[in-house]
């Protein structure tokens, strides 16, 4: 188990006092939904400068360990949440390997939908735009209590996350934000939840992984209820989120696809549709690889595809690109990411990325 390469570390405090952030949503069943304009955030450029100054700050502090890089603190692990239709949660940190990092549970409770909506993943566009989605939305009634993914403490809560200020026509709505008591990569993790109808925390208040943060609603950019979720890494912006699929832990048994979908020149393929189907139980997911801006892929993965919540077994994924038609077997096992990759002309590929050089190897030599 991947956990006793973890070492306890320090991670400096810091406080952002500006979010940046983007949120366009729909909620589940809804179409049709205008387009909205989003102007770029006024303070983008300062806030940048500032996030860095302070984002280096941070960085000076944390121990130097070059030896092990994936240093961690996790320390109360949250109990895996029950339902009735799916297997319980991994009892987060999840991670098979030193390059995953399922630190999350899922902020809705598990009687309740907890998974992102199929049709609306990381990656893709608001419906009838080319506003790309930072998170994951998981439809929910109103009033259905929004828990804390992991302990932290909350550095938002209320008005205005996107804009910074205290305004009520924000995008996100009600939001709550949360930089966590732990880290990946010698860096810091943050979690959003927008559209809230009630918020229940407050600023500065530490939060337990499954603390009730507030309740599901409307506010902000929405066509019904819905939870906006992100995952934020190094500092709390619009502009480092990553696929909340690769962080929120899988059901037992279950496991996620990561795939890297690339031209011939190496480049991404943005907006791809892909069919997944079940070979054992025929069943299929449509997915997209993800828009060309505003995302980010995992850094060790660097992924434009990732499909969570697949049932261990075998699997084969289809699509067409440059008029041919392309697929490709797999298996998912349980607990772990399958990764693959495709390049046009090249083919298909299981083995993982290349590992970037340790900062060790940049060391001048110092023998004679
Ligand atoms: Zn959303």
């Amino acid at each position: 188990m991947t956990m006793s390469i973890w070492r306890k570390f320090v991670l400096s405090m810091i406080t952002l006092a500006v979010s940046l952030g983007l949120a366009a949503c729909q909620a589940n069943g809804v179409q049709n939904v205008a387009a909205v304009e989003f102007g770029e955030p006024a303070q983008e450029a300062a806030a940048a400068d500032t996030e860095n100054q302070i984002s280096q700050a941070a960085l000076a502090e944390v121990p130097n360990s070059q030896e092990e890089p994936l240093q961690f603190t996790f320390p109360t692990p949250a109990p895996p949440p029950v339902t009735l239709w799916r297997p319980p949660l991994y009892e987060v940190p999840w991670a098979l390997s030193p390059h995953d990092h399922f630190y999350f549970t899922r902020p809705i409770a598990a009687d309740e939908v907890n998974w992102p909506l199929a049709d609306y993943r990381y990656g893709d566009y608001f419906t009838g735009t080319d506003i790309v989605h930072t998170g994951i939305d998981i439809p929910a009634k109103r009033g259905t209590p929004i828990l804390a993914a992991a302990d932290g403490v909350v550095t938002w809560a209320g008005w205005g996350l996107y804009r910074g200020t205290n305004d009520q026509d924000d995008p996100y709505g009600l939001a709550v934000a949360i930089r966590h008591s732990f880290g990946f990569d010698r860096r810091q993790l943050y979690t959003i939840y927008a559209h809230m109808d009630r918020v229940d925390v407050s600023v500065g208040q530490q939060v337990r992984a499954g603390e009730q943060l507030g309740v599901i609603g409307t506010t902000g950019f929405t066509t019904g209820p819905h939870l906006h979720f992100e995952v934020r890494v190094e500092r709390n912006s619009y502009f480092v989120s990553r696929n909340p699929e690769l962080w929120l832990a899988p059901p037992q048994g279950w496991g996620v696809l990561v795939g890297r979908l690339m031209k011939s020149d190496g480049s991404p393929i943005h907006r791809l549709d892909a069919t997944v189907r079940s070979l054992d139980t025929q069943r299929t997911w449509g997915v997209r690889t993800y828009a060309p801006a505003s995302v980010n892929p995992d850094d060790f993965y660097r992924e434009n595809l990732v499909l969570s919540d697949l049932p261990a077994g075998n699997y084969t994924i289809t699509f067409k690109y440059n008029e041919n038609s392309y697929q490709y077997d797999f298996s998912i096992k349980a607990g772990a990411v399958t990764y693959f990759s495709f390049r046009d002309r090249s083919g298909f590929s299981s083995g993982l990325p290349a590992t970037p050089a340790a900062p060790d190897d940049y060391l001048p030599s110092t023998e004679n």
